[in-house]
């Protein structure tokens, strides 16, 4: 049996455009819907684009409407209220842990 080459897979981050392992990004998706939402599971459906777990990012992605460009859609001044909202409750989350 060959073995598979273990590779980790790697994304860019929307905001530093850093390359980092996909397991330590965020996913954001816009579903067939439109709908955009932070995917935490990594599987929901849509087009999905990756930033850091960090806030200063995060907040750098949109503001250069960088994630606006690779999710090709308009966010609304709610949506984005929203998005930063979880993302700083994900990096809280993550925090306690460590
Ligand atoms: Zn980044």
């Amino acid at each position: 049996m060959p073995q598979k080459p273990r590779r980790i897979p790697m994304r860019k981050c929307v905001g530093c455009r850093e390359m980092q392992p996909k397991g330590s990004l965020i996913r954001v998706v816009r579903s067939p819907q439109g709908e955009v939402s932070v995917d935490l599971s990594g599987k929901k459906a849509g087009r999905g684009a990756y930033c850091c777990c960090r806030e200063d990012c995060f907040r750098k992605a949109i503001k250069q409407k960088q994630l606006e460009h690779a999710l090709v859609t308009g966010l609304t001044e709610d949506v984005k209220e929203e998005l930063i909202h979880i993302i700083k409750e994900i990096i809280a989350t993550k925090e306690s842990k460590a």
